[in-house]
């Protein structure tokens, strides 16, 4: 971690612990919902028009892919946390050289340098 991070740690785990609270809210919040309409709609099996078939589909599906994001952030911002606690915070995880300040304001649980996330979001592009 550079200096210049040291000196804004406290920030940044405001950042990260104030992140925790809404992706926590947001998935609770999305639980709820999805409750309420599994208790609300019908059966799939019930629905003879196949065209509200399909829409309750893509609203599930919709709904689902927001909560994959939140859960995966949700898992950064919490190992970020863990990596603050541990003293190794604003370090990349695949080079180890220390993450650019400017890059953890505006993302905190950002694990990697800018040129190591470049490489690994091709790579998981590729699979
Ligand atoms: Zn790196």
């Amino acid at each position: 971690m550079d200096v210049a991070t040291q000196s804004h740690l406290a920030a940044l785990r405001d950042l990260l612990i104030y992140r925790l609270g809404e992706l926590r809210a947001d998935l609770h919040a999305a639980e709820l919902a999805a409750a309420d309409s599994r208790d609300r709609a019908p059966g799939l099996d019930d629905v003879h028009d196949m065209k509200d078939a399909a829409t309750q589909r893509s609203d599930v599906e919709l709904m689902s892919a927001q909560t994959r994001r939140d859960q995966d952030e949700l898992a950064l911002v919490e190992a970020a946390l863990q990596r603050l606690d541990a003293g190794t915070y604003g370090d990349c995880a695949a080079c180890g050289e220390p993450i650019a300040l400017a890059r953890l304001q505006a993302q905190p649980a950002a694990p990697r340098c800018a040129g190591c996330q470049a490489a690994f979001e091709k790579a998981s592009r590729r699979a």
